[in-house]
């Protein structure tokens, strides 16, 4: 216990102090290296109040699945208690490694950080989709819909999210599980050859293994009798074109640009030095936020008195009860980047300078007692999902 006054002298260690001079040192056991990712946690704003259940998790915090062919580390229910809508899954695949055959109840939407894959599927009608995905390439396999993905020259890592909080990516229907499990005299009848044939079946799910890199993509299409999916599986979100704001930027993807898209709707939002998204809500279910770069807070509103502010910063997971109030700021020195996602078909936000600037001012002016200024600025604002004032995403 001899070296816990260390803590004491150092002035680069924070404490738990208000500018008012509200709390007292921390000189016991204390985790510096988080308390210096958290301020706003360790000395939360005059404003937080109130019982909030955590709304943060952070990949780096999950248990790391490490395979021959690549890894995986995921953020569910059983992390993040009170994200039941979506559950998030980081994933990296080597050159040639492959996430194997699958398939699941949920669906799944996905987001290539960086490097590249290709991704296949067939649907119900025998109508197949195989494509390459880069950086910035959304995919979306419908509910029950098997697949693959395997990592191309530069292996790749991306984000993919399901539309079920209790989702495992451990816990999915495998290819080889499947063959594991099925007596052999019926994997011999139903595919018309010898048990032998059956002699070297993986035992037990691969999940992921190390393949050979493969071919060009023309060297492994495969034409069905049916036609391709008539929804591509597959969206550019990075080609889009971004609404740009003084503040920063957004990408909208939805069932209405990515139709196949039912029920993910996402937005791609940068934030610059000194900018924040504005305060704002959603009128259509819970947010599920991963953060790609930089370093931000934001404040969930909850009413009755309730508040509580969280920091975020890349490779951490955030989450917004349906409803509730909040904001997102840039806290750091470059710029902002995250992704926003909902279980649903469209992408819906309310803003409160919105709201406020369709209501009549008395209403506002008795409501708030702010002066008139405040409405005149409100009046004359135009309404983008990021205001105010290093675009280093994406990294390639
Ligand atoms: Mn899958
Ligand atoms: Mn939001």
């Amino acid at each position: 216990m001899s070296d816990l006054p260390s803590n004491r002298s150092s002035s680069s260690v924070p404490q738990p102090i208000r500018r008012d001079g509200a709390g007292g040192p921390d000189l016991g056991p204390r985790n510096i290296a988080r308390d210096l990712q958290n301020p706003d946690m360790l000395v939360p704003p005059v404003t937080d109040a109130g019982l909030i259940p955590n709304l943060k998790f952070s990949f780096s915090d999950t248990h790391m699945q490490l395979n021959h062919g690549g890894w995986s580390r995921e953020i569910t229910v059983r992390d993040l208690p009170v994200a039941t809508t979506l559950a998030g899954v980081n994933m990296s695949l080597t050159p040639g490694g492959v996430r194997e055959l699958h398939w699941h109840q949920q669906a799944e939407w996905s987001f290539m950080l960086l490097g590249r894959a290709r991704i296949t599927a067939v649907d119900q009608y025998g109508r197949n989709f195989i494509a390459d995905v880069g950086p910035g390439d959304l995919w979306y396999f419908p509910p029950g819909i098997p697949h693959s993905i395997q990592g191309l020259e530069e292996g790749c890592e991306f984000l993919l999210v399901f539309d079920d909080g209790h989702f495992s990516d451990l816990n999915t229907l495998s290819i080889s599980d499947w063959f594991a499990h099925t007596p052999r005299e019926v994997l011999s009848a139903n595919f018309g050859v010898p048990e032998s044939a059956f002699r070297h079946i993986p035992a037990e799910q691969v999940y992921i293994y190390q393949d050979e890199i493969p071919g060009p993509l023309s060297s492994q299409q495969i034409t069905s009798p049916y036609g391709q999916v008539p929804l591509s599986f597959k969206y550019s979100l990075l080609a889009q074109q971004p609404l740009e704001t003084p503040g920063g930027s957004v990408r909208i993807v939805d069932s209405s640009n990515f139709p196949i898209s039912k029920t993910v709707a996402a937005a791609l939002v940068e934030i610059k030095p000194g900018g924040m998204r504005e305060l704002h809500w959603h009128p259509n279910n819970d947010e599920w936020q991963y953060y790609l770069t930089g370093q931000g807070r934001m404040t969930v509103f909850a009413g009755n008195g309730a508040a509580r502010t969280f920091n975020y910063r890349a490779g951490d997971v955030g989450y917004v009860p349906f409803a509730f109030g909040h904001y997102i700021q840039n806290t750091g020195t470059d710029s902002l980047w995250f992704l926003e996602m909902f279980k649903s078909d469209r992408f819906q936000d309310v803003s409160l300078n919105q709201w406020m600037a369709l209501t009549p001012r008395e209403l506002i002016s008795s409501n708030l007692h702010v002066d008139s200024e405040l409405i005149d600025k409100l009046r004359k604002q135009k309404w983008p999902v990021v205001k105010y004032p290093g675009y280093s995403y994406p990294p390639r």
